[in-house]
């Protein structure tokens, strides 16, 4: 059966969706068949209708709701209107995060604080508001985008991996702890993504060029280069597939 036949009636939960990587899972996932709920914080609003519009051009319903994935509140009431509003959600995507480089030493402790609030333990409630419904009805697909910083970390970003190191062990947990109700939960780990966030990470011409004669692909990665590898979670190609976390890197990591 192709992803398009598996996507029809489904509905897809994006956090993080107003730019970058979450944009382009919108509309790759609409693109595919799958109706689509766009979240991300309300400063991020006008962003938010530009991937609205993306995913209706497709042909899919969206769903757009503003949220802060750190304001356990805010989730609960996002995921009750999803629910009400689409009657199910089949597919949930834990893609909004933040990295904001800083030595060890002298990182801060809001600093610590808000990264974990919202790339570890917005992952988590996030999964604790959608998997009750996912569990009850027995299936369900959840993808969370961590990073190859999260199998090792570098100089400047060691809160920044110690979150996404959170993420992957979540993802393994939570595999065995829901995957009897079939239900499963996987992790992709983006390489260096040439986004907002990717740009601002690397800081430089210089460094870009060092990135891409490392990896073994010769390039650094584009947002859409992330589609393909959640669809396949997304999709009953994985069926057989829980707990995992693959890298999406153009060879740059091999752990
Ligand atoms: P991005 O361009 O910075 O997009 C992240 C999105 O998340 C932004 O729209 C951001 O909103 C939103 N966000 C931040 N805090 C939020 C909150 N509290 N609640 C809801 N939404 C919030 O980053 P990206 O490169 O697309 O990254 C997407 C995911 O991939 C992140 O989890 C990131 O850690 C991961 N990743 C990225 C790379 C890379 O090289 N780009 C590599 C590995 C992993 P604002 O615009 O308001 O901040």
């Amino acid at each position: 059966m192709t992803i398009l036949a598996q996507a029809k009636g489904k509905t897809a939960l994006v956090t993080g969706a107003s730019r970058g990587i979450g944009r382009a899972l919108a509309k790759g996932l609409a693109d595919a068949g799958f109706d689509v709920a766009i979240t991300d914080l309300s400063s991020q609003a006008a962003e938010l209708d530009v991937t609205k519009a993306e995913v209706e051009a497709a042909g899919r319903k969206a769903y757009l709701y503003t949220m802060d994935v750190s304001k356990k509140a805010e989730i609960e009431e996002t995921v009750a209107s999803l629910l009400k509003d689409a009657g199910g959600i089949d597919v949930l995507i834990n893609n909004a995060g933040i990295l904001k480089p800083s030595l060890l030493q002298d990182l801060d402790e809001a600093s610590w604080d808000a990264h974990f609030d919202i790339n570890a333990k917005g992952v988590l409630m996030m999964c604790q508001a959608v998997l009750p419904h996912m569990r009850a009805k027995r299936s369900g697909r959840v993808i969370n985008i961590a990073s190859i910083a999260g199998r090792q970390g570098v100089p400047t970003q060691g809160h920044y991996a110690a979150t996404k190191a959170t993420v992957i062990t979540l993802t393994r947990v939570l595999a065995q702890e829901v995957g009897m109700d079939g239900v499963t939960v996987n992790a992709i780990c983006p390489g260096i993504i040439l986004t907002e966030m990717g740009k601002n990470n690397l800081g430089s011409e210089a460094a870009i060029r060092h990135w891409e004669e490392v990896a073994a692909l010769k390039r650094l990665g584009a947002p859409e280069d992330i589609i393909g590898p959640v669809l396949f979670f997304a999709s009953d190609l994985s069926a057989f597939v829980t707990g995992q976390a693959l890298n999406v890197d153009g060879g740059i990591y091999y752990h």
